[in-house]
């Protein structure tokens, strides 16, 4: 019997009543006849006399060895009775297992209502929220599959699989296993039917086979602007020196782009494989983030874009870091800043140190949409904060718990000629998750919108207080 089976529900194996009693009376009768034979001879009255002794000793002995058969059957029967409940030998290492696990049983193969669930371990209980120790099977499982797979194990004899998604809020998706086990004891049919839960699994491959057509989709998109331009040089541009040059033009963006997305691809599993790894350079966030406002400047200017940036004295906000990581997400965030604003406008970057994680995350504006896109796990005590601020269009509240999706890309934004390739602010939240630290965004429509990126500050030796150096370029 396997061990996981609530050995309870089994039928118990049947005694037989022992005879040795029934020899005995019959040894001990015959003994006493031989014995009055030998002293005289028996006459009919006590021959039969006899005979009535012999027939009441051996029918009491039958009486008795019965009722031990009986007496030794009572001793499983206690486990029959608590077969439906709690207390089964094996109850609580079956109440200890994570996958939730049902007792079945039925007698009818044609009444579906006769399915009744005798033992639920307490992840059944949690999962189909159980609350009597036994009951139909059908209120707690309507999926027809399942029932299928549960008459195939009870009157089929054999295992059999299905998978089931619950409704409601929270869908689970789970794996459901029917095996035989046997008969009972009134010959009703046991079933045991055990759940494994692969919502998480299945998220996962769903995310995986996405990204995929995601990615072959944006890659297939330039290449095929550009195979397009080549059959027209070939074709009826072939000696029209301003098409040609124009169309070169063009693919010579196509192809830059296709580059800027085999970066980013790139850049984002290198950053995922190293994840769990958090890094221990020692990086100065404001050096970093200044480095990049000098190289973004010439673009912001040629946009007539403002860069004004406010930062943490040299020093003061030193984070433990990959330097070429931060530079990234600072790059990241002051690129989409720049290209999301518009001609004429201002680009505040703000590098602030010594604040909480709550203080961090904390709104500027209380009239703005909020959101955090990453906290950090293991709470540092202070941090040294990024914050990019815009003056374009916003973002739409209902856009942004969707902007670090892999290619997500708010539609209807004009975001110049240089096209992102969606995959910047997903970019960010895994480098920032990698750092130990946290990511919000706040937008105002028509205002602005505010990316703030934190990362946990390494003790200083005792600074003064944090001074501010501006640069407007
Ligand atoms: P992209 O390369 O398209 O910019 P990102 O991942 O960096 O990709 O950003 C995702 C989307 O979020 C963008 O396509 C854009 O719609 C929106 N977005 C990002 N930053 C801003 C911003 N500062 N202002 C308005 N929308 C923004």
């Amino acid at each position: 019997m396997p061990l996981l089976q609530p050995p309870s529900l089994m039928a118990p194996r049947k005694r037989e009543a022992s005879l040795w009693p029934v020899v005995a009376a019959g040894f001990a009768g015959l003994a006493s006849i031989l014995a009055l034979a030998a002293l005289q001879r028996l006459d009919a009255p006590a021959a039969v006399a006899a005979l009535l002794f012999i027939a009441a000793t051996t029918a009491l002995a039958m009486i008795v060895a019965d009722r031990r058969a009986e007496t030794d059957a009572a001793d499983e029967a206690p486990q029959v009775a608590r077969g439906a409940g709690e207390a089964a030998p094996y109850a609580t290492l079956i109440n200890a297992l994570p996958d939730p696990i049902l007792v079945i049983q039925a007698s009818e193969r044609d009444d579906l209502s006769d399915r009744r669930y005798v033992f639920a371990n307490t992840a059944a209980r949690e999962l189909l929220r159980i609350q009597h120790s036994e009951g139909l099977l059908v209120t707690l499982v309507r999926d027809p599959q399942v029932l299928e797979v549960v008459d195939e194990a009870l009157f089929g004899a054999r295992d059999a699989e299905t998978v089931y998604e619950t409704g409601g809020v929270q869908a689970r998706i789970l794996r459901v296993h029917a095996r035989p086990l046997g008969l009972a004891l009134d010959g009703a049919h046991l079933a045991l039917l055990a759940f494994r839960d692969e919502t998480e699994v299945r998220r996962v491959e769903r995310t995986r086979t996405d990204f995929l057509a995601n990615a072959s989709h944006e890659l297939r998109t330039p290449l095929a602007s550009l195979t397009g331009f080549i059959e027209t040089l070939r074709g009826h541009a072939k000696d029209d020196r301003t098409a040609r040059d124009r169309f070169l033009a063009i693919m010579h963006a196509q192809a830059e782009r296709m580059s800027r997305l085999i970066d980013d691809l790139m850049s984002l599993s290198r950053i995922e494989l190293n994840e769990h790894i958090a890094p221990d350079d020692e990086v100065d966030l404001s050096q970093a983030v200044m480095d990049v406002v000098d190289a973004v400047t010439q673009l912001a200017r040629e946009r007539g874009v403002v860069l004004e940036p406010v930062l943490a004295r040299g020093g003061a906000a030193r984070v433990l870091g990959d330097r070429d990581q931060i530079v990234q997400v600072a790059q990241n965030l002051i690129d989409n800043a720049v290209k999301y604003s518009p001609p004429g406008a201002k680009v505040r970057i703000e590098v602030e140190s010594g604040l909480t994680a709550e203080a961090c995350a904390a709104g500027l504006r209380a009239e703005a949409q909020r959101l955090s896109l990453l906290t950090p796990d293991h709470s540092a005590e202070t941090y040294a904060v990024l914050r990019v601020t815009d003056s374009g269009a916003g973002i739409a509240r209902e856009n942004l718990p969707r902007l670090t999706e892999r290619f997500y890309r708010v539609e209807g934004q004009k975001s110049h000629e240089r096209a992102g390739t969606g995959l910047g602010l997903a970019i960010v939240k895994h480098i920032a998750n990698r750092h130990r630290g946290g990511l919000s965004v706040e937008s105002l429509r028509d205002q602005g919108t505010t990316f703030t990126v934190y990362f946990p500050l390494i003790a200083a030796p005792a600074l003064p207080a944090a001074g501010l150096v501006a640069k407007v370029s």
